[in-house]
């Protein structure tokens, strides 16, 4: 395994010449928090004028599609909601397209995937402010809801011990089906000592509690991408993945073996990527770019004479 190659505009026709589809991871590529990352609206009117297919997909399960189109926009992209791959959406069509799902579903989660949850006409139970009261010994008494029939775990702003113990609770049934948006470990703060607890710090709660494991459908796991191919054509070998995380995106890219490019202006940095080369793990040592970039402005000024 060779260290990734640093695209340069020498490599740009090969690179270029290389896909048709594109997918992009979005904090931390597109954007930082709420602010656009210079160009990346004009690279993406130009990838369409050159004829490519670009795709947007995050593990971010607080937003909607619609809360995203709103996003997008704001920023300044052309974006079609159908063109958007979230982690909200992924839950609610996998229970509604694999699961077949008729029950109710207890939702450890976002507003966001409320709103995916009622478009796929899903009941579901849970959101919002659930504190806990009482000492230990009365949370015997939390009432639980007989109709539920899958654990959903997202990021949730309100998590609380009393959520955790009814999550854990309903898993006791080995029948009953775990499903997790994502796991990434904490959220992606520009210039901040603070490190925010991600979806997968909830979603390990309630693993660590209950003793089973979530089925996850966010990125590194290929639900992803079977998904875009039930939408658009997808080769893999004619598609980039574009991330800013190594675990995650990169990942995701090898697993669904698409050509992937790291940006720097997220998570993982170079070092990163040579601390992977240098794992005793043998899947972090797969997970390397073939390509990385300082940032998508440079590749938008390079590609401004194509
Ligand atoms: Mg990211």
């Amino acid at each position: 395994m060779s260290r990734a190659k640093e695209l340069t505009k020498q490599l740009l026709r090969q690179f270029v010449d290389s896909f048709d589809t594109i997918l992009f991871d979005c904090d931390g590529v597109l954007w930082q928090s709420n602010d656009v990352i210079s160009k990346t609206p004009a690279l993406i009117a130009k990838l369409r004028d050159m004829g490519k297919q670009p795709l947007f997909v995050t593990n971010n399960s607080t937003k909607s599609r619609r809360q995203y189109m709103e996003k997008f926009a704001k920023l300044g992209f052309k974006v079609s909601e159908n063109e958007i791959f979230c982690t909200a959406y992924l839950a609610a069509i996998y229970l509604r397209n694999i699961l077949n799902f008729q029950g109710k579903a207890y939702l450890i989660g976002s507003p966001g995937m409320q709103e995916e949850f009622k478009l796929f006409d899903i009941n579901y139970t849970g959101t919002g402010p659930d504190p806990v009261t009482g000492e230990v010994e009365d949370w015997v008494k939390i009432p639980l809801d007989p109709e539920v029939t899958a654990v959903v775990v997202g990021f949730d702003r309100d998590l609380s011990m009393r959520k955790l113990t009814k999550g854990a609770t309903y898993l006791q049934d080995p029948k009953m089906p775990f499903i997790a948006t994502n796991t990434d470990s904490c959220l992606p703060i520009k210039d901040s000592q603070f490190l925010i607890p991600g979806t997968g710090s909830i979603v390990s709660a309630v693993e660590t509690a209950a003793g089973r494991d979530a089925l996850v459908l966010g990125k590194p796991h290929k639900f992803m991408v079977d998904l875009i191919k039930e939408k658009f054509t997808l080769e893999p070998r004619r598609t980039v993945m574009v991330g800013d995380r190594l675990n995650t995106d990169i990942q995701l890219g090898k697993n669904a073996d698409l050509h992937t490019l790291l940006v720097l202006t997220g998570v993982s940095k170079l070092s990163d990527v040579d601390s992977n080369l240098e794992s005793s793990d043998p899947t972090d040592r797969e997970c390397i770019p073939d390509y990385y970039i300082e940032s998508l402005t440079k590749l938008t000024e390079y590609l401004s004479d194509f």
